[in-house]
């Protein structure tokens, strides 16, 4: 597929994959620039650095990071902002509820549809890590997926593209989001969860799809079929697919090899930095992922 694109470019020939492909380096350094100002690489302002995003002003900022970076590729950014209750109403008097924000944009379908596909990501981070991994790189692969969705020709299921706030505190954002969708009726085709996708120390490009019965898993085993890079089913639950699993929501996670013998020894530590993100892989594991949105967009429903 590399090869083939990069035989495209020499010969420059205006095939709509050459347009992919200028795309695709473009993608690249969106990626870099979102992640490197949510991890503190970079400043995110003239004179501002975010270097976690766990407190309350943190994950403020980075919320506001995120409506930004949504704008500036043309989406329309919305806030959802939730309060989730304690263990019960008497805890509730003597601590607050807890509040977050999830920001999403939605895509709309070209044709008639009611149907929407959700591809969404946590962006927040445990305190005292940069969260460069965990789970920056799950955001930008989100955040290049929503550029090249709305730059498609042809769309025939609308896609809502979230990013969750308080995942690292029990799946609160996405527990809010999955309430907002069902009290609202939305129609869901299948939730997408990119979770830690920026790790791949022993250089094999695997991936881990979960849970192992997700009925997307023969989607996305094809995609990795088409791109040759392996992919194991497990069943990992502690990421936001699971708030959607349980409101009955065909859901899966996907991310690096957090079970499989490939752990990424700076998990939730400050040694979560950008420069240990491997972007190789955070762009095979978009392009794999760009496979079953592209093919989500172009089947009847
Ligand atoms: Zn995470």
């Amino acid at each position: 597929m590399k090869l083939h694109i990069k035989l495209l470019v020499s010969t420059l020939i205006l095939f709509s994959t050459y347009a992919n492909a200028q795309s695709k380096s473009e993608v690249e350094i969106l990626q870099k620039q979102l992640i490197s100002k949510m991890t503190g690489n970079e400043n995110w302002s003239d004179s501002e650095v975010l270097n976690e995003r766990s407190s309350s002003a943190d994950r403020k900022t980075a919320a506001e990071i995120l409506t930004h970076a949504l704008a500036e590729i043309l989406l329309d950014p919305e806030r959802h902002n939730y309060m989730h209750p304690n263990v019960n109403a008497l805890v509730d008097l003597l601590f607050a509820p807890y509040k977050g924000t999830n920001v999403y944009a939605v895509i709309p379908a070209t044709t008639l549809s009611d149907e929407f596909v959700v591809i969404g990501a946590h962006y927040d981070s445990e305190p005292g890590a940069p969260g460069a991994d965990d789970n920056a790189t799950g955001v930008a692969l989100v955040y290049a997926l929503a550029y090249q969705i709305s730059l498609m020709e042809d769309r025939s299921r609308n896609f809502m593209i979230v990013f969750f706030d308080q995942e690292e505190s029990d799946e609160i954002g996405s527990k809010a989001f999955a309430r907002k969708l069902k009290k609202e009726g939305v129609k869901v085709h299948s939730v997408h969860i990119a979770d830690m996708v920026g790790w791949d120390a022993d250089g094999d490009f695997a991936i881990e799809i979960s849970p192992a019965s997700s009925v997307m898993a023969p989607a996305y085993e094809k995609s990795a079929d088409d791109l040759g890079v392996p992919i194991k089913k497990t069943n990992v639950m502690s990421s936001d697919h699971k708030s959607f699993y349980d409101a009955g929501y065909p859901s899966i996670l996907v991310t690096e090899e957090f079970v499989g013998g490939d752990f990424n020894p700076n998990y939730h530590s400050p040694n979560d930095t950008y420069q240990i993100v491997n972007f190789e892989y955070l762009s095979s594991c978009t392009e794999l992922m760009y496979g079953v949105m592209s093919k989500l967009a172009s089947e009847s429903n």
